[in-house]
């Protein structure tokens, strides 16, 4: 039977443990609902509500509870949203973040829009690596995947995140059939000449995104496609890598696979999500949230709250559904989760 509270004499990862002996030490916590794009495959087209300010954790919150994910082993922070750079203020977050004792990396998943002037500072704050969304390197593609017009604000934002010194700068390209699947070979040449990673994301199903599985580009067909052009070899990515990377012959960069829906990695996922009204969630497909924000506001105490943590984690599934079901699960949409 599982423990319905933490005890004391637990090792600080028992708490985030789960019934099949994953332990949890990535949380992506979300910071905002909103965006500054629209992109297609993210958000409804129609119908989604903003939360109220109030609905969203303040930055005391977020640091709270971080503190406490943290105490208890987790040592690797992903930022995210909507998009975590319209959140003002952000650097003094990633500061407050920075500074917990135990916290190894601290990463932002971005659209990029807004990186040109900002990324400099979120360097200096601390932030030790980012993932930058860009679909389609044509400018009219663009506009059509995300409703705005903003690629050469994106192609800007890369080429700050090159020079403020990030170690590790990632490209996220989720890729669609029939809408940009004809620009793998386009982008591995952009990886193989500038020091970043291009990673391909199999489109998932959210909330009313439209996504169906002939849409999908599955990643063994990504690859044949790629490897018509370019020599790749693989490399050891650890093990709780979501991405199948590899090395691209005489390239700069190198190339990562997403293959969530074709070959997902729930047996060794180490990952939690806090979203942006302070909701945990055990797997981004989870159709139950865990509420931190009523307790936390309430005065729970860090023992209260790591116990309701515990419960979230102690309800994982061994993995998600197939992909055909989870068109069917009754999710958010990514940009309220948090991707
Ligand atoms: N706004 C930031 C951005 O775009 O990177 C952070 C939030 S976004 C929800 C995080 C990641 O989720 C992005 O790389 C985005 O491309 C990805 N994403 C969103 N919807 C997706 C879907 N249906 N399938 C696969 N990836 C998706
Ligand atoms: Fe916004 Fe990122 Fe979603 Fe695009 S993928 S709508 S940039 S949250």
């Amino acid at each position: 039977m599982p423990p319905s509270s933490p005890s004391s004499r637990e090792t600080p990862a028992a708490a985030l443990t789960d019934r099949f002996s994953r332990r949890h030490n990535y949380l992506r916590i979300s910071v905002t609902d909103r965006c500054n794009l629209r992109c297609v495959y993210c958000m409804p087209a129609e119908g989604l509500v903003w939360r109220e300010r109030a609905e969203i954790l303040s930055f005391e919150e977020i640091v709270r509870l971080a503190k406490i994910f943290v105490a208890h082993g987790v040592d690797k922070i992903r930022l995210t949203g909507g998009e975590p750079t319209v959140r003002r203020h952000l650097h003094s977050l990633i500061g407050r973040l920075r500074a917990l004792p135990g916290l190894r990396t601290l990463l932002m998943s971005t659209n990029g829009v807004l990186l040109a002037t900002t990324a400099a500072s979120y360097r200096a704050a601390g932030l030790d690596g980012l993932n930058i969304s860009l679909d389609t390197l044509r400018p009219d593609r663009f506009a059509q995947m995300t409703l705005r017009d903003n690629h050469a604000a994106v192609l800007a934002g890369i080429t700050a995140a090159l020079a403020a010194g990030f170690p590790s700068v990632k490209i996220n390209v989720v890729v669609m059939q029939g809408i940009n699947d004809d620009e793998l070979v386009a982008f591995t040449e952009f990886a193989a000449k500038h020091p970043l990673e291009v990673r391909f994301i199999e489109f998932m199903p959210f909330d009313r995104n439209d996504w169906s599985a002939s849409r999908i580009v599955p990643y063994a067909e990504m690859r044949r496609r790629i490897e018509a052009a370019f020599t790749l070899t693989p490399l050891d990515a650890g093990p709780h890598a979501v991405a199948k990377e590899f090395a691209i012959a005489g390239g700069v960069g190198r190339l990562g696979f997403v293959t969530s829906m074709t070959e997902n990695f729930c047996s060794t996922c180490n990952r939690l999500r806090l979203t942006a009204d302070g909701k945990m969630k055990n797997c981004l497909f989870s159709t139950t949230e865990t509420d931190l924000r009523e307790p936390l506001r309430a005065g729970a105490t860090d023992a209260e709250l790591t116990a309701i943590m515990q419960q979230c984690v102690l309800g994982k599934w061994a993995g998600h559904p197939p992909m055909e079901q989870l068109v069917e699960l009754n999710n958010r949409s990514m940009i309220q989760i948090g991707g």
